[in-house]
């Protein structure tokens, strides 16, 4: 065996198929082609299996897909946002493509540009590259560690019902543990000048050579005869032996890619870049209830009774979960014990679309495949998507199949049937006659829209109380010291008063859309009449729904929230606090105003402003705020499983010492109001932005 770089070192090593006979290059390509063709065909059945899903359309440009998958996959930006679990997956993303890239190189440098007397990997690039490798395996090996830690010791409560998959972090292992001893193995047989720079396959190449390779194990059986090898020549066939185990590794690892977990590695990018660009807050208009209702219209089956509703998206998002849990580690559903596991949601898709694709029964309708309680413990916070670190959208899957239990199956639960029957009949959930809904703003001189038309005045701003403003006692309150606040800084608004109707939100979340389109058809029909243009609300509920719903229905408008327009005001000088309020506050972000909307410093600036007031954050706050229990409808639905969500957020204001909580939305108000109550710490004051800052005027 001729030695493959000069051991005087003035010629650095080279890349070289040393110790491996010349037809390893053509069986290796063989083996290559016929792996490549299992990937593929793997790949085509994901792919013939997305395709069965309905069409649809992501909405989104070429550029920001490519920013997306820049941003969410290459640059990792969403798994960075845990430590731990941040950590170990660069080290094993970072060691995987290096260590990737260098494997690539190789076969580039030893199988085509040798070819052409072309040699990129010598001299000082190789040192540079054989460092850089031993760096990066060193990584990976680390992240690798991690992992097991994760699984085995640290066990995070998540994941506990997911049986760990030992088969990727294993064949990974494997494949790195004999790529550094096939280096040691490489420069013991060698022992070139410049091996340090190898300094991991070094340290190995020392403990091989201290071991030595005594007579007996040199001698060996090679090709049915016994032959006594030097211990050089026996490193060397050990090499072969070694390096063949590795290609078959390698092989066995690329070919099952498509079946096992590390299929992520190529549909979560795909998924990343297909996202759809519609708001997070913007559930689709799955049909038209006027077309529907047109004699011959075709009826459809109604919300997600099969996979096949999903788009093909939508299946590519199911196949895109790399099962780790971290949706389910921020649900407030799941963290106070309820049955809800947004991990699980997505895992029961993807299973039950596998079913489906083999044409096998799933044994129940697909809602209840993923579990009735599961499904309406939701409160569409949101907290799985943003945490998501591969884009996955859980709550649009949530109301499909809630959109099929309300629709179809006639399956909701009782309390939440009242509300809708209080819709129907007085267009606001807490069922108070629809006639009544300005009868909070008696004496403050609020006008109606249709006082000012008739009037010919000006209006400049709607403001939409939405009905928790309207018929909440307590929120009553806020919508008065709203008003006063646009009054005194001389703000032309006007309400639409008993002409306003729910915005159809929590019918729409709780999956009843043919009510939701009929209060939002009526609403764009009254604003449109009334050729509005600029909405102020309170309620991030109706924010969200008027300003990325609305436009699906023909109501296009600047919507404002209350938090956006007196921070505006107060910038401007309109309003001026001037009074000391002097307490301690912590401000509740509201799902629906924050992570729907990224609103996180307008309602801290207002509180900012006020003289005398000292701020503190709640531990989970902003993007990483916990819900106040409300949203998706749950506001009118029963608790009875785990702690109540409300009595948690509440622990975590009194966690703070504050003396007041300050929210932005309605739903919250009550809720923690309620926590304060049952608790019995109404000595935390609840409070409004708009009232606080009322105070110090
Ligand atoms: S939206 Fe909120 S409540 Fe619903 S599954 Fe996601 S984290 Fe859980
Ligand atoms: S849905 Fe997303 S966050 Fe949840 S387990 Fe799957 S990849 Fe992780």
């Amino acid at each position: 065996m001729p030695p493959v770089c000069d051991p005087t070192g003035t010629e650095p090593c080279r890349v070289t198929l040393a110790f491996l006979p010349d037809w390893t290059q053509p069986v290796v390509w063989a083996v290559n082609a016929v792996v490549i063709g299992i990937l593929l065909y793997g790949l085509w059945t994901r792919w013939r299996l997305w395709k069965q899903g309905a069409a649809g359309s992501t909405g989104a440009s070429f550029g920001h897909r490519l920013r997306m998958l820049l941003v969410v996959s290459v640059f990792q930006r969403k798994v960075v946002r845990r430590r731990f679990a941040g950590l170990m997956h660069v080290l094993l993303y970072t060691g995987f493509i290096a260590l990737g890239i260098g494997t690539t190189l190789v076969a580039l440098n030893v199988d085509i540009l040798a070819h052409l007397d072309i040699d990129i990997l010598r001299q000082a690039p190789y040192l540079a590259f054989e460092f850089a490798l031993d760096l990066m395996g060193l990584a990976f090996l680390s992240g690798l560690g991690m992992v097991f830690f994760r699984r085995f010791r640290q066990r995070p409560k998540y994941l506990r019902n997911e049986r760990p998959d030992l088969y990727l972090p294993g064949v990974l292992l494997l494949l790195i543990l004999q790529g550094f001893v096939l280096e040691g193995l490489r420069l013991a047989v060698l022992q070139p000048q410049w091996q340090e720079w190898s300094f991991v396959g070094y340290a190995l190449s020392l403990v091989f050579r201290a071991v030595g390779v005594d007579e007996s194990f040199a001698t060996v059986a090679a090709g049915g005869s016994v032959v006594t090898l030097t211990p050089t020549a026996a490193l060397a066939w050990l090499y072969g032996g070694l390096w063949w185990f590795h290609a078959a590794t390698t092989f066995v690892f690329a070919a099952s890619l498509p079946w096992t977990k590390a299929s992520h590695f190529l549909f979560s990018p795909a998924n990343t870049f297909f996202e759809r660009a519609v708001p997070y807050g913007r559930l689709d208009k799955p049909f038209d209830i006027d077309a529907l209702a047109q004699p011959d219209a075709p009826q459809p089956t109604l919300g997600a009774a099969s996979t096949k509703a999903f788009t093909r998206f939508d299946r590519l998002q199911l196949d895109a979960c790399t099962v780790c849990g971290r949706c389910t580690s921020v649900c407030p559903a799941w963290t106070t014990g309820k049955a809800l596991d947004p991990m699980r949601v997505i895992l029961d898709l993807r299973k039950a679309m596998d079913l489906e694709a083999k044409r096998k029964p799933l044994g129940a309708p697909l809602p209840d495949v993923v579990g009735y309680d599961e499904l309406w413990a939701c409160t569409t916070c949101m907290a799985c998507m943003q945490e998501c670190p591969v884009s996955i959208r859980h709550v649009p899957f949530i109301v499909d199949l809630r959109r099929n239990y309300a629709l179809e199956l006639g399956r909701i639960p009782e309390e939440a049937q009242g509300m809708l029957r209080n819709l129907e009949t007085n267009y606001n959930p807490w069922g108070i006659g629809w006639d009544q809904r300005a009868r909070w703003a008696e004496g403050l001189g609020v006008r109606t829209m249709a006082d000012a038309a008739a009037a010919g005045e000006p209006v400049d701003v709607l403001y939409w109380v939405g009905c928790a403003g309207a018929f909440d006692d307590r929120n009553r309150k806020v919508a008065q010291s709203l008003a006063r606040l646009l009054q005194r800084a001389g703000v032309r608004f006007a309400i639409l008063g008993p002409e306003e109707r729910c915005t159809g939100d929590p019918a729409r979340r709780l999956g009843n859309e043919y009510l939701a389109q009929t209060m939002i058809k009526a609403n764009v029909e009254t604003l449109n009449r009334y050729a509005v243009k600029t909405i102020v609300t309170a309620c991030p509920h109706c924010f969200n729904a008027i300003k990325h719903e609305y436009p699906d229905f023909g109501g296009t408008y600047e919507v404002v929230h209350h938090s956006v327009f007196l921070e505006r005001l107060l910038a401007e000088g309109r309003l001026t606090p001037t009074k000391e309020v002097r307490e301690l506050v912590t401000y509740h972000d509201a799902c629906y105003l924050g992570r729907y909307n990224k609103v996180y410093d307008a309602p801290r600036d207002v509180l900012r402003r006020v003289p005398g007031m000292r701020r503190v954050e709640m531990e989970m706050c902003r993007d990483k705020g916990f819900c106040c229990g409300a949203g998706g409808a749950r506001m009118w639905m029963e608790e009875r499983v785990g702690e109540k969500v409300n009595h948690r957020r509440l622990e975590h204001v009194a966690a703070t010492g504050a003396a007041v909580v300050a929210s932005a939305c309605p739903y919250c108000l009550i809720m923690l109001d309620d926590a304060a109550k049952a608790k019995d710490r109404e000595d935390i004051a609840r409070s409004d932005i708009a009232e606080i800052l009322e105070k110090s005027l």
